[in-house]
């Protein structure tokens, strides 16, 4: 192989909770990991405030706080931490062949690949403006911190329809804005929603802007698609369930995916169809998606590989 090729025990794509733990698991069995941490170092938790459901924080902690202990621990070990994306991967043959958009090419023996979810989002400005501060993507990281008060949930499949049903739990009100005048969610999930007498549908209705202050979100303005009115509505949170989308772009055609395009793994595993490629955290879970688990399976994914290489 060429002496321009970098050759790697193990490497890490994504810098998520996923990728850190596998970092820290693979670094303390010397496997000398390099991580590239791509065009969101410290993944998805760096969007949020307050993380209070990770284990350890008693008092919580940020998102962005958490995720630089996670890379102080990774480093402690000696992972070579990098800023840059890979752009491609030949996972053909073993070593695999990664390319990274810092110039670098490697060969890598074992890949662990992390590359996390994306919060699909309406792409309205106020939205990003109150992100972190009444706006969110995650009901079950989020829903506490509203706990008595009114909220909006904006979405109509399964997962809209599963957090707008934890939220009414937790809140006083919950108002629950589809576009169309039916959810796409399953029966069950519709009759759940229907049944719990603190959600209110807005039916044909799209959030037209994200209300709030200094102190962060105090309304979120709705027009209804079909009348062209609008109404304000009187909440201190707003949840966005329209969907993630996994990032898996760069395996598509190489790894088998499921029909979202998360990657498979073989059940109760992280390996991926190919031998010595490891899938940990969001990109291989619809289900969790919580960073404990993520973490959860970063490790699982050193641990598979430290294995493969050692059989
Ligand atoms: C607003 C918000 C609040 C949340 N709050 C909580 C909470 O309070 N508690 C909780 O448990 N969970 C929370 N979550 C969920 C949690 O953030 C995720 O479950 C977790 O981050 C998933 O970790 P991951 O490592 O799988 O991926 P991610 O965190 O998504 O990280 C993916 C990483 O892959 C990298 N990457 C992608 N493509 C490439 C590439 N081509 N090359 C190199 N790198 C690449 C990205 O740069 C990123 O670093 C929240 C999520 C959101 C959106």
């Amino acid at each position: 192989m060429s002496e321009n090729i970098e050759q790697v025990r193990c490497l890490i794509i994504g810098s998520g909770p996923a990728g850190y733990t596998a970092a820290i698991y693979t670094a303390r069995a010397d496997l000398k990991p390099v991580m590239y941490q791509g065009m969101q170092p410290g993944g998805q938790l760096t969007i949020t405030t307050e993380v209070e459901n990770f284990p350890g924080y008693p008092n919580g902690i940020t998102g962005p706080e958490m995720m630089e202990e996670f890379k102080k621990q990774a480093e402690r070990f000696g992972t070579q931490v990098r800023f840059g994306v890979v752009t491609s991967v030949d996972l053909s043959k073993r070593p695999f062949v990664i390319v990274a958009d810092d110039g670098k090419t490697l060969a890598a023996e074992t890949l662990i690949i992390a590359t996390g979810a994306s919060a699909k989002w309406l792409g309205l400005e106020s939205e990003k403006k109150f992100m972190g501060q009444g706006v969110s993507g995650c009901a079950t990281c989020d829903g506490f911190f509203y706990k008595g008060q009114d909220v909006a949930i904006a979405g109509g499949g399964d997962t809209a329809a599963e957090e707008a049903t934890y939220l009414a739990k937790l809140c006083k009100k919950v108002y629950m804005i589809h576009r169309r005048d039916e959810l796409r969610a399953s029966k069950a999930m519709q009759h759940k929603v229907f049944n719990t007498p603190n959600i209110e549908m807005l039916w044909n209705s799209i959030p037209e802007e994200v209300l709030g202050d200094d102190s962060g979100v105090t309304g979120l303005r709705v027009r209804n698609v079909k009348t062209g009115e609008s109404r304000d509505l009187d909440v201190t949170g707003f949840f966005v369930a329209i969907g993630h989308q996994p990032n898996t772009d760069l395996f598509k055609g190489r790894l088998e995916l499921d029909e979202m395009s998360y990657i498979r793994t073989k059940p109760g595993t992280t390996q991926t169809s190919i031998e010595g490629v490891f899938a940990c955290g969001d990109v291989q879970d619809h289900y969790y998606r919580q960073a404990v688990t993520a973490a959860g399976t970063g490790c699982m994914a050193a641990i598979e590989a430290e294995r493969f290489l050692g059989s």
